[in-house]
């Protein structure tokens, strides 16, 4: 397995395949003044399969589709395809906003994909239109039923909580976890790219703290759960008697660097050292050269420098982090 300099075991590769989106949350997009990569700059399916048979050949085991919105990506079924079917993948899951889950859930789980994380901020459709803005919280559900119905599980949901939008309506998501076995993420706003969703993001900030307080007033007493896998991004707890997980994703307020175990590659082909810098090595140009093995020995070979060199510790707490690139640039 791929170690870097401080020692963290590095064997997941988060694949951003498009930067479009057909939400507008307030903390990752703005309405206005977005410019899109065009097509021919999209990694196509093939190139992202020699990536994967690249990371594999090092020791990455896990890798997870995400965008913008990756259920917008017209040959997703195919990615999908091919990825399961790479010798050594372990796990393969998908992050999306579930509009599009409806019709896709069934297909996707006979492509390959084992499961999804779906991001969902409010069970109130007002906020959902509010905050994740042209949101259709109806449809959204819909996409989670058909993904729970497909084997698509456990369901995971990410909410993003915000002041003044969302923060008093996690009670009713955590409630969610006292009837299904289902894991409810709340996820702490960060600050990515500069722009008006990084204002935002500073300004509209909560603490988990205060979100786990709140909870707590309301549902009772959450008992934490021993961590079955050291790298999980998120703190796990139960209420009582409860068949689902409530977790806490908090790069603020906690910072869990030092178990980060993420690679990221952007849907213009670079390596992403870490979504809280702006670090990156390009790996289309070595997909493009036109080796015999179509770039898959030299992607390995830069793969294994991002690895090396790949940074820790961030400037959250000083209202900082990347100025290149937004999340939905990224992918999360
Ligand atoms: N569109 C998909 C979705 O929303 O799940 C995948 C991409 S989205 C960029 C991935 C994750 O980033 C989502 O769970 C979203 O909530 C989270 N996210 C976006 N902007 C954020 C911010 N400013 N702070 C914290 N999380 C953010
Ligand atoms: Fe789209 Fe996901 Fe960003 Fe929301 S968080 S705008 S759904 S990419």
């Amino acid at each position: 397995m791929p170690r870097d300099s401080f020692n963290r075991e590095i064997d997941y590769l988060r694949i951003s395949i498009t930067d479009r989106c057909n939400l507008r949350c307030v903390y990752c997009m703005p309405l206005e003044g977005l410019r899109f990569l065009p097509n021919p700059e999209l990694l196509t399916p093939k190139e992202i399969e020699r990536v994967v048979r690249a990371a594999v050949s090092i020791g990455f085991r896990k890798f997870r589709l995400t965008g913008g919105e990756p259920t917008l990506r017209l040959d997703l079924l195919e990615i999908v395809a091919r990825l399961a079917a790479v010798p050594g993948v372990g796990e393969l899951a998908l992050t999306t906003n579930a509009l599009m889950l409806d019709k896709l859930a069934a297909p996707l789980k006979a492509a390959g994909l084992a499961r999804i994380n779906v991001h969902l901020d409010s069970l109130n459709p007002a906020t959902v239109e509010r905050q994740m803005r042209w949101g259709a919280f109806d449809r959204i559900w819909r996409g989670v039923m058909a993904a729970e119905a497909a084997g698509l599980t456990p369901i995971k949901l990410n909410a993003v909580v915000a002041a003044g939008y969302n923060e008093g309506d996690v009670i009713d998501l955590a409630r969610l976890t006292l009837e299904r076995q289902w894991h409810v993420r709340f996820i702490e706003l960060m600050p990515l790219g500069g722009g008006e969703c990084a204002s935002l993001s500073i300004k509209r900030y909560v603490s988990n703290i205060e979100t786990r307080r709140r909870i707590e007033a309301e549902l009772g007493a959450l008992a934490e759960l021993p961590s079955a896998n050291p790298a999980d991004e998120a703190r796990n707890y139960r209420l009582a008697d409860a068949p689902g997980v409530i977790g806490f994703i908090s790069p603020v307020s906690e910072p869990y660097c030092g178990s980060c175990n993420r690679m990221r590659l952007t849907a213009d082909g670079k390596f992403h050292l870490c979504l809280l810098n702006d670090d990156e090595l390009d790996v289309r140009a070595a997909l493009r050269s036109g080796n015999g093995d179509g770039g898959i020995a030299a992607v390995a070979g830069i793969l294994a420098r991002a690895v090396a060199i790949k940074p820790t510790g961030h400037h959250l707490l000083e209202g900082r982090s990347t100025r290149d690139r937004s999340m939905y640039q990224i992918g999360g």
